[in-house]
């Protein structure tokens, strides 16, 4: 393969039909930012929408802002924005709480589905807090629920007639593989079990057709590719076809069929607005919805298609102009198997990334050994990857990482 040059790079940035939404961001001068899919950017716009709920809507139309500024309906209003990010229907998402607080509401509701079933079935090596959540689950009714783990691969043939759910990210978090959601949907749904999906590597990444795959329940993150903010309510996804048969388990007040009938007893709510639990975040809602506007403005396919180049290339000039370091690829090396991430393993990792870091090139690390680079298809450029792996060279070229503030590790990586 021909060599990669910064002539090259010019031409795919003047190229880019989405190069216009960086300016829409908020980009630290110097920083060239690589973990958009940890956490994603500031839209400029979130700035000033948060500005006003905060001085107006807060600050003086206070609780009327309930009614007059739509506050009550926000964790719809926003959902049904997502489900057109996700290939879903109005009415069938609600945003709120965390991604490990919805998996929870989509397991309880699994169990409910299959009432005679116990296993909750899910893999090795995911994010973590999936298989926690089954696990804490099961400590409450050790009769009744089980948690199961499962190699990635062995995912299929554990599926039988005792499954009760199965809960699977759809891109990893380290690898950035993607599985196949239809295949593997229509495999559980043979064996009479629901998934539920973990799009919070996908959603605002890639296109998702969760509608097309038949798909039951899905939760995703607010903060990582929706550019939501810190800690940004998540999403809950449930098909029509299963939401009346759910008792919610978290029956919080704000799910009731009427709230403000102030019952004793608890009803739930029409369609997915019982999976509400309490008030939300209104906040956090302003800033999210922000983030999901701007990423509706843009054409996903394009997006993905921008994903897919920036990763190849990062792949291709780390060989290129790395290849001497000993980093081994640990993501997929077709673009069509990764989401919007590269990762390489490497034994000093940790050390080389704080490196980067240090220099501006904001990537993340994953243990024991995985460098980790996303990439945001939104505000992310051609010459950030060229950059980036510009400096992974001089870094690793001078030996710079190897100092021992560079190993001194961080609470969160
Ligand atoms: C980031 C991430 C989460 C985050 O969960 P929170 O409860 O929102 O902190 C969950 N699942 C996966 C797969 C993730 O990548």
């Amino acid at each position: 393969m021909s060599q990669i040059g910064l002539d090259d790079i010019e031409r795919l940035d003047l190229g880019d039909p989405v190069a216009f939404f960086r300016d829409r961001f908020e980009i630290p001068d110097g920083v060239i930012y690589l973990d958009g899919n940890s956490l994603g950017c500031l839209p400029k716009a979130a700035r000033e929408r948060i500005n006003d709920v905060v001085a107006r809507e807060w600050g003086q139309d206070l609780i009327r802002s309930w009614n007059t500024n739509d506050w009550i309906n926000a964790p719809t209003r926003i959902g049904d924005k997502i489900a057109k990010l996700i290939g879903v229907k109005s009415g069938e998402v609600i945003v709120g709480d965390s991604t490990s607080v919805n998996v929870f509401k989509c397991l309880t509701a699994c169990l409910q589905l299959n009432s005679d079933r116990n296993i909750l079935l899910t893999e090795t090596g995911n994010f973590p807090t999936d298989a926690y959540m089954t696990e804490g689950l099961a400590a409450i009714a050790p009769d009744r629920i089980t948690a199961r783990l499962v190699e990635p691969d062995a995912i299929i043939e554990n599926l039988d007639d005792t499954t009760a759910a199965l809960l699977l990210t759809h891109t990893h978090y380290k690898t950035g593989r993607v599985r196949d959601m239809k295949a593997i949907t229509a495999a559980a749904h043979a064996a009479g079990v629901p998934v539920i999906w973990d799009l919070s590597h996908s959603c605002g990444a890639m296109p998702v057709d969760l509608n097309g795959c038949e798909a039951d329940f899905a939760v995703g993150c607010g903060y990582k590719y929706l550019n939501g903010g810190p800690g940004a309510p998540a999403f809950t996804f449930v098909a029509r076809r299963h939401q009346e048969k759910v008792f919610p388990a978290l029956s919080g007040w704000l799910g009731h069929k009427q709230p403000f009938a102030f019952d004793d007893t608890y009803t739930p709510g029409p369609g997915i607005h019982r999976f509400q639990c309490g008030t939300p975040g209104i906040i956090g809602c302003a800033a999210l919805e922000t983030g999901v506007d701007l990423m509706l403005e843009a054409d996903m396919a394009a997006l993905r298609s921008k994903s897919s180049a920036l990763g190849d290339l990062f792949i291709q000039l780390v060989e290129q102009r790395c290849g001497a370091f000993g980093f081994e690829p640990a993501c997929p090396l077709e673009a069509e198997d990764r989401g919007s991430q590269v990762s390489f393993r490497h034994p000093e990792g940790y050390a080389i990334m704080q490196a980067l870091i240090a220099r501006g090139v904001i990537g993340d690390f994953r243990a024991p050994d995985i460098l980790r680079f996303g990439f945001a298809p939104l505000y992310n450029s051609y010459a950030d990857v060229w950059n980036a792996v510009d400096t992974l060279r001089d870094v690793m070229t001078t030996n710079e990482w190897n100092q021992a503030r560079f190993k001194q590790k961080a609470a969160v990586t």
